[in-house]
């Protein structure tokens, strides 16, 4: 298992967790872009968006219901961002599904 997120899921690698259930996990990103910057995976290792499918989507169905509650235990009362990018335009760094969730400040209208 050569993958950053499957090692911060093992415990191999330290992280800051902020939610874990059997499932999914959540922790925060070690370099923030925002005064609240989470980041949210599925346990099971799969690529990307990309590797979502008709079997396994179940686990984004959880991450989305997750989302939110952390999204209120964190206080982002006044909104959020979700952000997942998917492969190598978009910027994505560890191929590992994840999902950003940033706040506590008014963030910037660029997606591009
Ligand atoms: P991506 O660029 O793939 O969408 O997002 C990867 C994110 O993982 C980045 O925001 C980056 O700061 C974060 N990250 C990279 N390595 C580590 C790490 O070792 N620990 C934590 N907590 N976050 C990491
Ligand atoms: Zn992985």
């Amino acid at each position: 298992m050569n993958c950053l997120f499957c090692k911060i899921i093992a415990g191999d690698i330290p992280s800051a967790k902020v939610y874990e259930d059997e499932l999914v996990y959540a922790f925060r990103d070690i370099a923030p872009q925002a005064p609240t910057h989470i980041l949210v995976v599925p346990k099971a290792h799969m690529d990307s968006c990309n590797a979502v499918t008709a079997e396994n989507s179940a686990v984004v169905a959880r991450i989305f219901e997750v989302i939110p509650q952390i999204a209120a235990a964190e206080g982002l009362t006044n909104g959020y961002r979700v952000v997942s990018n998917c492969g190598e335009d978009a910027g994505q760094t560890v191929p590992h599904l994840h999902f950003h969730i940033l706040g506590g400040k008014k963030l910037a209208l660029e997606m591009a």
